[in-house]
């Protein structure tokens, strides 16, 4: 702290302090009329040219991240033109973020961003999530854009900047697009196919005539999925890049597979789906064609462009064989199926271990990417004690991950996955997607920036991203939205919600 003069103090703290006690009572004006000055408002640059100083980067280094003290780094226009250790000088535009780390932008390798606040507080006790989400479906084209903004605006908060979006429908991926093109978001969606609205009778079929009458009700889906990400590829100066988004192994046929790949080959970003989901998915796949899911899609090519693949709660080593041979990504979502997931943990550490590469993805209810980075490592870790303690196991002990294992998943290694080495990471040239977590302040830090403030990550939440930035535009600043009106943004969410809340309440669904 500097030293200040007493002759400065405001009357305010010169009564607190004592310095004016010998006054006499009636001399002293109404503490309300003696706020002291505020400081003005720090405000977001108004331009694409600026400098950020923060107390800790995680900046790329001889082709690795590396955890720095002081750092600038300049931004101009879409890149990043400058990273120095220490301060970079001159009169630029500057973001203060003074006691935070800043960090790559976050890369969600699994999002179904429509669908976050319309489920949240509703199905953690057992219900299931169908009906609401097949109310979401059913709303009017500003109804659903204002769930989507909501949700979306929960994701920048978080220092969520790029989405791998698997939309519940071309509708919602439509509605992602509109939204996220307003709000310079960096986007990777696609309509999932068979869509909602088709999906469920399919999928928990009793028998395959169900799959195989669906097949001409898929393909063109997928045709009208190609013919979008065909339209919108390449959107607001790169930022909007669909890929393909099949449901899973299970809700498709040689036919329809054959399709998506073809059609994720002339989109050019590759495919994301649901992998090995479960028992029921390995049962099916392996009685209709007598492959695992992962090699029944390889034997499809689907792997030969960028890949993410979801959940894998069924992997087997096949599964892990065949992502490792081809750079796939496993997404891994800790608060798939809610905060607190009845249905279980997910093969984090058994991904780990295996040399696979592994993100960490939302899936659908909680948007607050840090938190699901704490809920990757801390899951992580339990169930990897767990597993190892068993009386039976043979090998190696399971790895325990790390906040590291969960921020690299999060930066370049889903960068690489969607063979993107231009987003991902903090160096001269790379699009400037950035964000910046207070690590030092109450609850999170000592005051100050310790020593390995990634491990101050665990004790923090997406409400201590400070600034988030894509591509240079700045999205969020010190805590709020600025790329809209933040209460608005919550108000039309909310409404649009409770239009849900009350459709379920009359046919009776809380009672169920
Ligand atoms: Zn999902």
């Amino acid at each position: 702290m500097t030293a200040r003069d007493d002759t400065n103090l405001s009357r305010r703290e010169a009564i607190a302090r004592g310095a004016m006690g010998a006054l006499p009572l009636l001399g002293v004006p109404n503490v309300a009329d003696a706020q002291p000055a505020q400081p003005p408002r720090a405000r977001p640059p108004r331009t694409r040219d600026y400098i950020i100083d923060a107390s800790a980067a995680l900046v790329w280094r001889n082709g690795a991240p590396a955890l720095i003290g002081d750092c600038s780094v300049r931004v101009r226009g879409n890149d990043i033109v400058e990273v120095r250790e220490g301060r970079i000088g001159g009169s630029a535009a500057r973001i203060d973020a003074t006691g935070q780390l800043l960090l790559p932008g976050f890369i969600s390798g699994h999002t179904h961003a429509a669908s976050g606040s319309p489920t949240r507080g509703l199905i953690e006790e057992g219900r299931s999530y169908q009906r609401p989400i097949e109310l979401v479906e059913q709303l009017s084209d500003d109804l659903l854009d204002d769930i989507t903004a909501y949700n979306i605006a929960e994701l920048l908060r978080s220092g969520c900047t790029s989405h791998v979006e698997m939309s519940l429908s071309l509708k919602q991926a439509q509605s992602y697009v509109r939204v996220a093109r307003r709000w310079h978001v960096r986007g990777f969606p696609g309509g999932m196919v068979p869509g909602t609205a088709r999906l469920f009778p399919i999928w928990r079929r009793t028998t395959d005539d169900a799959l195989t009458a669906s097949v001409p009700d898929t393909l063109a889906e997928i045709a009208a999925n190609r013919a979008f990400a065909l339209q919108v590829n390449g959107a607001e100066e790169g930022l909007i890049r669909p890929m393909l988004t099949p449901h899973a192994a299970d809700t498709h046929t040689p036919e329809t597979m054959r399709a998506i790949v073809a059609a994720a080959r002339e989109v050019g970003n590759g495919i994301h789906t649901h992998l090995a989901q479960g028992v029921g998915e390995l049962r099916a796949v392996q009685r209709l064609y007598g492959k695992s899911p992962a090699e029944w899609l390889e034997s499809f090519g689907v792997f030969d462009g960028p890949f993410f693949g979801a959940h894998m709660t069924g992997a087997t080593a096949a599964e892990w064989d065949v992502l490792k041979r081809h750079g796939g990504v496993y997404a891994h979502c800790p608060s798939g199926g809610g905060a607190g997931n009845s249905s279980g943990t997910q093969p984090y550490p058994e991904a780990i271990a295996a040399g696979v590469h592994v993100n960490v993805g939302i899936d659908t209810h909680s948007n607050d990417y840090l938190e699901n980075l704490k809920l990757a490592v801390i899951c992580g870790r339990a169930r990897a004690r767990l597993l190892n303690a068993q009386p039976n196991r043979t090998g190696t002990s399971l790895p325990m991950p790390s906040m590291r294992d969960a921020v690299y998943g999060a930066t370049h290694v889903a960068a690489d996955g969607l063979r993107r080495t231009d987003i991902g990471r903090i160096a001269v040239g790379a699009k400037a997607d950035l964000c910046t977590i207070d690590v030092s302040g109450l609850l999170v830090g000592s005051g100050a920036v310790g020593p390995e403030p990634l491990s101050n990550l665990l004790y923090a939440s997406g409400a201590n991203v400070r600034h988030v930035i894509t591509q240079g535009h700045v999205q969020c600043f010190d805590g709020q939205l600025v790329v809209d009106d933040q209460t608005r943004v919550m108000q039309r969410g909310a409404k649009a919600v409770q239009q849900i809340w009350a459709q379920l309440r009359a046919e009776g669904w809380f009672g169920k």
